[in-house]
């Protein structure tokens, strides 16, 4: 390794020369602090910045090793420290200087979720920051000494303020390291309560805005709080400060498993509660309001989508006898409709192995959910292909455990199947099953159940390698998330706006190159989606998830990665137009 008075000697002599010059930075050298390594120079200034890490010794850095004892403690204060890096750089890093995107120095921290991510890592020898950084430059031409001040002042002051115990917020970290801790550890145990999902007493469920994912201040909000019939409550980990006091429970509403409604007026509440047991499947951060807001994991958001691709899907538990005679055993459509695509989205996340499914009226096909007695009068069942989720929703329940919590303000047909039934008030959730149920024998509806065969279970789909091509142009692999919701996979985007609990761009990325991952590695034309991405999953708990960059090697930078979910793997690999599937015999 050099030294930084080397570095320095390499920027001062290519002061002025051409931007290729700045090549002759790749490599390590040593500071008083810490370890700068240059992985990649960017080829020009307009180009994806430079990549580099910075990493301390542990016996410098001075972390307590309890806060990075176990997984979940690990992962917490890697996103902790990712956002403390975030913060020393707008506070030491001047910014833009020159050209393009010359003179900024950035990391990929997250948002309201605690997320695996690999901006940051640490381990008992070490910590290390990865780091973009746009070289500076006039026109093409180095800014040497611009550069020397970025990489010599700022970026040791950022280091020395983020990376070192001694000058964090310690308080601040460890109450952040236990709340992860604490949220994990409620999810845990939400099984063996009987439990999908639990909603703390005091939470903050809506946000600022549509736009904003930040809470909404705490004067407008209504806190959450339990009916009394539904209240819970969980042993901590780690004690919370509760006005004022520490307390070593928490309590509030637990939705048991089986099948809940949400009903009650418009504009009561009733959707923010399901965004937030959606989002509720990540830890969030200390502040967020829903920080204890906890959905099991395996929680999907299921919702209509049409126009998107389905590819060999056995929707036939929902829909059969299509007018143009096309077989739902086996559905393949590049254009779906409202209500086969939301059969569709059901039938995979079922083969994904869900456990919950999540459903709101708002954004559910009409005839996919409902068909009402007299509809049923008037369009007799021969004539109607569709078996509303009304008459599959207790089976999906009773014969494969899969539990629905829904949204239903529209329509009392639901009061019948629910085992659960919670009123949103005024912001406030009431528990009103004894009332719906008098309702249901006072109002028969007179409708007929319309499940012809029983769902039994979802027919497992091969994906074939072959259908996979990540080249574009000259590239072999060419693999962008260009936003949140849209991936290039090669030459095919990869539509994920309907994927709701996707939440980081980061997140994007990993699974556009999980794909490749999962193609090159796990896909034989034999296994199962579900077994390749499990496999895909297996490689993340093992590895982590540094090797997902295909041009990643041992001890260069990864890229910004932040882990998906099994589901949201699979959701993209099914919204990709080119591919083929076929059912297992
Ligand atoms: P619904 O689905 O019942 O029609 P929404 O959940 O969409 O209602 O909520 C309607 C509005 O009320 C939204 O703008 C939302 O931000 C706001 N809201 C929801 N919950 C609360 C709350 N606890 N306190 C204050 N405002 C809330
Ligand atoms: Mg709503």
């Amino acid at each position: 390794m050099e030294t930084e008075e080397s570095l320095r000697g390499i920027l001062q002599r290519i002061n002025g020369k051409g931007y290729k010059a700045y090549k002759d930075l790749s490599g390590g050298f040593r500071f008083r602090t810490h370890a700068l390594f240059v992985d990649h120079v960017q080829g020009d200034p307009f180009a994806s910045p430079s990549k580099i890490r910075v990493r301390v010794a542990m016996s410098q850095a001075g972390f307590p090793p309890d806060l990075y004892r176990s997984a979940v403690r690990r992962l917490a204060l890697e996103d902790f420290l990712a956002r403390a890096v975030r913060e020393a750089i707008r506070r030491f890093a001047r910014g833009s200087r020159g050209m393009g995107k010359s003179g900024l120095i950035s990391i990929d921290a997250g948002g309201q979720e605690v997320l695996q991510r690999t901006a940051v890592v640490v381990r008992s020898e070490w910590v290390e920051a990865r780091l973009q950084i746009g070289l500076p430059a006039r026109g093409r031409t180095i800014l040497g000494r611009e550069a020397e001040t970025m990489l010599c002042q700022e970026l040791p002051r950022i280091v020395e303020q983020a990376l070192f115990w001694r000058n964090l917020p310690q308080p601040q970290v460890r109450r952040f390291v236990e709340c992860i801790e604490n949220q994990e550890s409620i999810r845990g145990q939400l099984e063996e309560q009987g439990l999908v999902a639990f909603v703390a007493d005091g939470a903050i469920l809506p946000r600022e805005s549509g736009a904003s994912d930040r809470p909404m201040p705490r004067e407008q909000a209504v806190p959450f709080r339990s009916p009394e019939k539904l209240r819970v409550s969980f042993p901590l980990p780690n004690p919370l400060l509760q006005d004022g006091v520490e307390v070593t429970e928490i309590s509030g509403m637990g939705i048991p498993r089986g099948i809940t409604l949400i009903v009650g007026g418009g504009y009561h509440g009733k959707s923010t509660l399901l965004r937030a047991l959606e989002r509720g499947v990540y830890p969030h951060i200390p502040g967020d309001g829903r920080e204890y807001v906890v959905t099991l994991a395996e929680a999907v958001k299921i919702r209509a989508e049409d126009g998107r691709r389905v590819e060999q899907v056995d929707i036939s538990p929902f829909i059969n006898n299509l007018p143009n005679g096309r077989s739902t055993r086996q559905f393949s459509t590049d254009d779906a409709s409202g209500s086969t695509s939301q059969a569709a989205n059901i039938v995979e996340a079922l083969e994904m192995g869900a456990r919950v499914l999540l459903l709101d009226e708002d954004t559910s096909a009409t005839n996919f959910m409902i068909r009402d007695a007299r509809m049923q009068a008037l369009v007799h069942k021969e004539d109607e292909p569709i078996t509303p989720f009304l008459d599959r929703v207790q089976e999906v329940y009773r014969n494969l455990g899969v539990s629905t919590v829904l949204v239903m303000g529209g329509s009392g047909d639901y009061l019948e199947v629910a085992d659960t039934v919670i009123m949103m008030r005024n912001f406030l959730p009431y528990e009103v099953t004894d009332e719906a149920r008098k309702v249901v024998e006072k109002f028969p509806t007179r409708r007929e159940r319309e499940n012809v065969a029983p769902f039994s279970g979802v027919t497992p789909r091969i994906p074939l390698p072959h259908s996979f091509d990540p080249s574009r142009g000259k590239k072999e692999v060419k693999i962008d998330a260009k936003a949140r919701d849209l991936i290039l996979f090669g030459r095919e985007p990869i539509d994920l706006r309907q994927v709701e609990q996707l939440v980081d761009l980061s997140q994007t990325r990993a699974v556009g190159y999980a794909i490749h991952l999962a193609v090159q590695r796990f896909m034989d034309g034999k296994n199962s989606l579900r077994e390749v991405v499990g496999q895909v999953e297996r490689f993340f708990d093992e590895r982590g998830l540094d090797e997902l960059d295909p041009f990643h090697r041992a001890e260069k930078h990864p890229g910004n990665f932040a882990r998906p979910r099994r589901f949201e793997i699979a959701a993209a690999i099914n919204r990709l137009r080119t591919v083929k599937m076929r059912q297992q015999k």
